[in-house]
């Protein structure tokens, strides 16, 4: 079903919550498309609690047999592409991602044929070839890797700002407050609540509230959002030694035996990035400390060592904690409320979801505009099917 609330001749007001990767991209496109937008966020785009708050976050495009990331992926892109030009501001940086592959290949194997149907450029890289191009790298139980040349990296909390900048320069307006979901009457949300029990309204609201939005909408997500604590550490690398820099290290996945770990070459100094993607104890993103844990160090110390020994007693120099907002299936959500018509929910990046912005912007635009109907892959419904929420 499609609703418009707006009177012929008037813009819609569309009340955007959360100005993270999701909800930034999806001010800016609406805006963009005609829309009157307010823009509301409780600490700000990219802040230290926020999932998009990272220095950095990959865009590649191999993603198993899972289609429709390969062409958001690609469209994302472009979008990021497209608007650092528009900007005159570096957004994307182009490393190559350098996915190395599981010990059967099936995943890798299945993302062949979409990265060709995107039009991602690709190679793969066998032992030898892979040892060539990149003699930093050790290997090890590594038969071959998917190179993708034309891939990269993007400064994550970085862009968050740029994209709000331009979102206030181009018309759109910016609160920065924290805000709930108002009355739901006659199948519409009345009101968005802000603090002081002043009300703002809207025709349309958009809730990208990343790992809030189980807590702020209890009765639909609730526990489909599940945040988990992610800690991400950065290495100070040898003086002089481009090795491990932007200048020669790609971005780089490993999907080893022991499972998947990820990294990144220093963006603004730094130093060299690595990750365990293992989904770390839930946590809730307001109130967790953000302080790692000695073991963590000791587990990623061990890794970087092992794959790239030139790396042995480097010195930890910074570190992050996050956290994932996982769903029970890692896909998306954009969808409508169910009980509200002009409300949508839009979120669930389970650890993947930054590189997406702008094509998650674009399409959650399009539905609030009744130019397309929800995609069912990222469609609540498709949790009714499974269990329902704790
Ligand atoms: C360590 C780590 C590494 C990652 N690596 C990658 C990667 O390499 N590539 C990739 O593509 N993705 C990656 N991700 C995932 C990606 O960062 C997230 O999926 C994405 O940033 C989620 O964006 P979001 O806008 O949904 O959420 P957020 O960025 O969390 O934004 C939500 C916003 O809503 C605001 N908010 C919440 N509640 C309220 C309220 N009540 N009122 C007003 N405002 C509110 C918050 O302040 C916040 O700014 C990674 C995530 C982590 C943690």
């Amino acid at each position: 079903m499609s609703t418009s609330f707006a009177s012929p001749g008037r813009k819609p007001r569309v009340a955007v919550i959360g100005a993270g990767a999701f909800g930034g991209w999806t001010a800016l496109h609406l805006l963009r498309s005609g829309a009157n937008v307010t823009l509301v966020d409780a600490w700000g785009p990219g802040n230290s609690r926020a999932s998009s708050g990272g220095e950095t976050r990959i865009i590649r495009g191999t993603y198993g047999p899972r289609a429709p990331y390969v062409h958001m992926a690609a469209r994302a892109l472009q979008l990021w592409k497209e608007n650092e030009r528009r900007w005159n501001q570096k957004l994307f940086h182009r490393t190559g991602v350098l996915w190395m592959a599981s010990p059967d290949g099936a995943y890798e194997k299945a993302s062949l044929p979409l990265l060709r149907e995107a039009g991602i450029e690709f190679e793969e890289l066998h032992d030898a070839e892979a040892r060539k191009r990149f003699p930093q790298i050790n290997f090890e139980n590594v038969k071959w890797s998917i190179w993708e040349k034309e891939s990269g990296f993007l400064t994550a909390r970085r862009n968050c700002q740029v994209v709000l900048e331009h979102f206030i320069a181009e018309g759109g307006e910016y609160r920065e407050l924290p805000a709930t979901p108002g009355p739901i009457q006659g199948g519409e949300m009345r009101a968005l609540m802000l603090p002081g029990g002043v009300s703002l309204t809207a025709d349309q609201y958009v809730f990208a509230c990343g790992p809030w939005l189980g807590k702020l909408v209890p009765d639909v997500i609730g526990e489909r959002v599940r945040p988990t604590r992610q800690e991400v550490f950065f290495f100070g690398v040898p003086a002089g030694d481009a090795r491990y820099t932007e200048a020669q290290m790609p971005t780089w996945i490993d999907n080893g035996p022991s499972g998947v770990f990820y990294g990144i070459p220093g963006n603004e100094w730094r130093g060299f990035k690595a990750a365990d993607d293992t989904r770390g104890p839930e946590t809730d993103p307001t109130s967790q400390e953000r302080i790692p844990t000695p073991d963590a160090v000791r587990h990623i110390r061990e890794f970087v060592e092992f794959r790239f020994p030139g790396l042995k007693g480097a010195p930890v120099v910074e570190t992050r904690v996050c956290q994932y907002e996982n769903t029970p299936d890692e896909n998306f959500i954009m969808d409508r409320h169910p009980a509200a018509a002009n409300a949508w929910l839009v979120g669930g990046g389970s650890g993947h979801g930054y590189k997406h912005g702008p094509a998650v912007g674009e399409m959650t635009a399009q539905l609030v505009l009744g130019k397309k109907q929800p995609d069912p892959f990222f469609e609540l419904a498709r949790f009714a099917k499974a269990k329902p929420p704790a």
